[in-house]
Order: C-alpha cells, then structure tokens, then sequence
C-alpha cells in the first residue's frame, strides 16, 4: 500500500485524481492522508468524492473515507472492467475533473467503454469542454486510445445540469508522443458563450478581445446557450496550430466587467502565442499523467515544451516520480521555454 501526503506542494484535489488514475493503472492499493491540506476548506468535496466513487465503481474497489469533508482515504482497487456508466456529480462540480480521474485506466482497459457525466461542464479551475474535446483528447489519440467526447448540455457553475458522454476506444498500451514545436498557425478564434444573460455581456468581451489582439471581426463568434439550467458567461480564445490546438478560457462572474474577462483570457493567449513553445500551462500538467503511465508500460512517454511550470505541475511531477518506476527530466532554457521529459526508468 502506497501513503500519500496530500499536503505535499500544492495540497489541492489533483494529488487525489492522479493517486486514484495510478491506483487504477497500477492495481497498487492507495492511502491519501491530510487531503487538500493546503486549501481554506480541506478535506473531500463533491467533485472529489463522485471520483473516488467512479473510481471505486470502475474496479469494484475496497474504500474507506469516502464522505464528504473526509481528509483520509484508502482505496483498494479490484480488476478495471470496462462498459458502460454513469457519473452523476450531483451538483455543479466538474465532471472533466471526474473523467480524469476514470480516464487513464478505460485508455489501456480490455474493451471500449461509454461514459455520461452529469454535473457542470464549464467550471472555473478545471478544464472545460472544449479544452477536452479540441486540446486534450486529439494528444490521447496520438498516443493511440481514441476517445470521442460529445456535449449534450452545457452546465455552468453554480447551477450545473450539464451533462457530457465520452466513449473510449483503448489501446494495448500507449505510445509516445513529442511535442516540441508549434507550427504554423492555421485559426485564432475567440469564443463567447453566453447563458440566460444580457446580450450586451458578449459583445462587450467581443469588443475587448478585438481590440487588444488586433484580429479581424470574424474570428469573434457568440453562441447564445438556449438550453443551460443556470445562467453562464465562458470567454474562450482558440489558438489552432499544425502540431495543436490551445484553448484558452476565463469566466464571467458577478462583480467583475465582461471587459476584465476579456482581457484576463486574451493575457493567458498573448503570454502563449508570444512564447512560441506548443504546450500552455494547463495542458502542460494534465499531459505528465498519460506519459508517466506510458513510460511505466515501457511502450510510451515522450516529451513536451511548454510555459514556466506552475506549482500544479511541479506537485504533479513530484507525485508521478514517487509513484511510478519512469525518468522525469525538465530543462529550461528561458523563463517561459520549458522542455519536460518522461521516459522509461533506464
Ligand atoms: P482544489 O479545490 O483542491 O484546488 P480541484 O480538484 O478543484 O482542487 P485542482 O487540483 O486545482 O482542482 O486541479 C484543477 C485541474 O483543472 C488541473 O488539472 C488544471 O490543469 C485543470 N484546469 C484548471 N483550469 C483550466 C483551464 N482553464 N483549462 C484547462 N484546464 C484547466
């Protein structure tokens, strides 16, 4: 049995999720102890708890402290069985956060699985749909799994509703995969969806995102979510390349102007697409999970350039490397030009 100290770096929910997908993978028991340590209300929450659940139904798994608010967890995973399921996370928590934790093991599993997600599909700190349909899944697909991810209704924090359905198609195991240059840029588009809210809101944030990228009005598109419990205001910009696809997202929230929003999200996008390396900081993380477990089968890992690595990151390599038998090398040139590498243990 492996013990995890969730206070270790960050503290936060994603030393969770990558405990449970490498429980899974590994079919080595877990324990967490000090769960989110580091956050201002430690302990489980309801997105962390429906994946615990989802990860306990997936292997018929042993598990003690799962409830809300608990800060100790042991899992016991049993065999993978691939198939059919459905999560539902209840309230507005992210259901992209539950698939990554279900994901990794369904990659490699014995036979194709279908999932439906039930919960928020647009969350502020976690990745939103189109970040996993347009960014994320295409990689997966270079490392050989195919998964198709469909949204059947949006759900915006704090109301929820959404729901997403993913099907996978695994592979033996997973390739490699290299990611070191952007190429050429083939479409930039900035993307307003707007929920049961004022017009004005979009045009607005249109406005901004024109104005500070200088790009021409056709690149800004509104879409009016007609079918969303909850009102909602997501600002996305898209920075489609040869080699990837970067989206980049804020959130409308009460209190702030659509025009700060705008310019938070356009900040994220000007900061990439000045750095010229191919990964952005939150591809970066979520990408060392499917490597490390590729590098561990001995078929897989690769390596990537991206941005400074955040703390999310630096946490996530520090968990990887203590799980798993694989090399983790990162080098950085520049500030903003770091190369990751994930391979088998030599
Ligand atoms: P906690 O509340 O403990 O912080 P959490 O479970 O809500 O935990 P984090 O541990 O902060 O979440 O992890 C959030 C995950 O969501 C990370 O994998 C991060 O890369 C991803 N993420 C956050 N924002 C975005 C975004 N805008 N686009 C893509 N991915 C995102």
């Amino acid at each position: 049995m492996l013990t995890i100290d969730g206070a270790m770096g960050e503290g936060g929910g994603q030393i969770i999720r990558t405990s449970l997908a490498l429980s899974l993978v590994t079919g080595e028991p877990v324990e967490i102890r000090n769960i989110r340590a580091g956050r201002p209300r430690p302990g489980l929450r309801r997105q962390h708890l429906t994946a615990v659940t989802a990860a306990g139904r997936l292997s018929e798994a042993e598990v003690e402290g799962a409830q809300l608010g608990s800060r100790r967890l042991r899992f016991q995973p049993g065999r993978v069985k691939p198939g059919s399921y459905r999560f539902d996370v209840g309230t507005a928590g992210s259901t992209t956060l539950v698939l990554q934790t279900v994901l990794p093991a369904l990659l490699t599993a014995g036979g194709p699985s279908q999932l439906v997600l039930e919960g928020g599909t647009h969350n502020p700190m976690a990745p939103p749909f189109e970040f996993l349909a347009k960014t994320y899944l295409p990689l997966i697909a270079r490392l050989g799994p195919r998964v198709e991810a469909v949204l059947e209704r949006p759900g915006f924090y704090p109301a929820g509703g959404g729901r997403l359905r993913v099907a996978v198609t695994p592979a033996r195991q997973l390739g490699r995969l290299e990611l070191v240059r952007r190429g050429p840029l083939i479409a930039r588009r900035g993307r307003v969806l707007l929920a049961r809210l004022p017009e004005h809101i979009a045009r607005r944030e249109c406005s901004t995102l024109a104005a500070h990228s200088g790009w021409e009005p056709k690149c800004f598109v509104t879409e009016l979510v007609r079918d969303s419990p909850g009102p909602g205001n997501v600002v996305m910009i898209e920075i489609e390349s040869e080699t990837v696809t970067e989206v980049f997202t804020a959130f409308g929230r009460k209190g702030v102007p659509a025009e700060q929003v705008a310019a938070e999200v356009w900040s994220e996008a000007s900061r990439y697409l000045q750095a010229e390396v191919p990964v952005g900081p939150h591809l970066a993380d979520q990408l060392m999970l499917p490597l490390a477990i590729g590098a561990h089968q001995g078929s897989g890992g690769g390596q990537y350039r991206t941005l400074e690595l955040t703390s999310h990151s630096r946490t996530h390599l520090e968990l990887l490397d203590w799980f798993l038998q694989v090399d983790i090398e990162v080098e950085s040139p520049q500030r903003d030009d770091v190369c990751v590498r994930i391979g088998p243990r030599r």
